[in-house]
C-alpha cells in the first residue's frame, strides 16, 4: 500500500503542471535503492491509478541510482545496491546512509498540442 500512496502523491504533484490529463505521456522519477520502494510495484500502482484518475496514456520511467553508505565498524564508504548489501571490507551491516533514500520527480512529458 506504500507504493499506492506514493503513486497518489506523484499524481497530485503532476496534476497542476498539465492542462489536459489525457496529454500526459511520460513521467520520469529517480528512486534510491534505500528508499524502501519496490520499483515494479510502484510502476504497476502508478499505471493503474493513473488510468483510474484519467491519465490513460502515461508511462512511468524509474531511474535507479546506487546508494552510498559508510560502514559504522571500519568506516569504509561503499555503494549499496539494496538493504542486504554488507560492507565489502568487514562484512558488517551497521552503516550510515549517505545517499540513496531519495525519491524525486525528474520530469514529465506532455504531448504537444497540434495547431
Ligand atoms: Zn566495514
Amino acid at each position: 500500500m506504500h507504493e499506492l500512496s506514493l503513486a497518489a502523491t506523484m499524481l497530485e504533484q503532476i496534476a497542476p503542471m498539465i492542462k489536459n490529463k489525457r496529454d500526459l505521456r511520460k513521467v520520469t522519477i529517480t528512486v534510491g535503492p534505500l528508499a524502501g520502494v519496490y520499483a515494479d510495484s510502484l510502476q504497476f500502482m502508478f499505471t493503474e491509478l493513473a488510468r483510474v484518475e484519467g491519465y490513460p496514456g502515461v508511462e512511468l520511467i524509474i531511474n535507479s541510482v546506487t546508494a552510498k553508505v559508510k560502514c559504522d565498524s571500519c568506516l569504509v564508504e561503499y555503494e549499496a545496491e539494496c538493504f542486504e548489501t554488507v560492507c565489502p571490507q568487514c562484512a558488517g551491516i551497521s552503516r550510515t546512509v549517505l545517499s540513496g533514500r531519495e525519491l524525486t520527480l525528474d520530469s514529465i512529458e506532455v504531448e504537444e498540442e497540434h495547431v
